[in-house]
């Protein structure tokens, strides 16, 4: 691991659709440069967990952002995965839940849902030192990060992906993970506020024949690159 000191460090912004490796991608990358893992996905889970123990309908814009900003969400630093509290509660198991994923899009569309969560997206990497996941990272929650990744691999490969975890274990169909994945990118693509979109600026990897280790490689490449440039 390399040694982290925060006066010469950079942000690193990781962007792409559902299943295109971010998160695995981004804590190896995080690991190599010695610095903080973040994964924004899990904060919308985590006000969807939230919402849906509520019974806050995923449409109810109102009563979904009082709930956004009265929920003490917290992340951790964990191996080999970043930990999750809401309240004190470790949810990181329960946020992955298919109730939580198939309801997630449509609360992360709330604009005052993401005006909280982006506000503590930026205080957590206002120091550098970040390695951040999401949709908006490059284009919205950190415009000045030195380097943007816009990370993707066909909606197939993606799905496969995720039946390999957890689809065949959980007996869903392939073809049913195919379906919800291009769905949760249509929502992704193209709601009002922020939507999933590659920043002009991000450099684009398309993972779909690469392995995890060879994507690691060229970002850190990346990384070590704008690193230079940097200091
Ligand atoms: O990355 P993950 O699949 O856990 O993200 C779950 C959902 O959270 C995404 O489908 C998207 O709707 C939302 N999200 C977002 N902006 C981010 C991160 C995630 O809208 N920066």
């Amino acid at each position: 691991m390399e040694q982290h000191d925060r006066a010469k460090s950079i942000n690193i912004a990781i962007d792409g659709p559902a299943g295109a490796g971010k998160s695995t991608v981004a804590r190896k990358v995080a690991r190599r440069f010695g610095y903080l893992y973040i994964d924004t996905g899990a904060m919308y889970r985590a006000v969807t967990l939230a919402a849906l123990r509520h019974g806050i309908d995923a449409g109810d814009a109102c009563r979904l952002g009082k709930l956004a900003a009265e929920l003490d969400i917290r992340l951790e630093p964990g191996d080999p995965v970043q930990r999750v509290y809401l309240n004190g509660e470790d949810v990181t198991e329960a946020i992955r839940s298919r109730n939580v994923t198939q309801s997630v899009s449509a609360v992360a569309a709330v604009e005052a849902v993401r005006l909280r969560l982006v506000e503590m997206q930026r205080e957590l990497a206002a120091a550098k030192g970040v390695v951040m996941d999401g949709r908006d990272i490059g284009s919205h929650v950190l415009p000045d990060a030195e380097l943007k990744v816009f990370l993707t691999a066909s909606v197939e490969e993606r799905a496969l992906r995720r039946y390999k975890e957890i689809g065949e274990a959980q007996g869903i169909p392939l073809a049913t993970l195919e379906r919800e994945i291009a769905e949760r990118d249509r929502t992704d693509e193209q709601r009002e506020i922020s939507p999933l979109v590659r920043a002009d600026d991000a450099v684009l990897l398309d993972s779909t024949r690469l392995s995890i280790d060879e994507v690691v490689d060229r970002i850190a490449h990346f990384g070590r690159t704008k690193l230079g440039e940097a200091k």
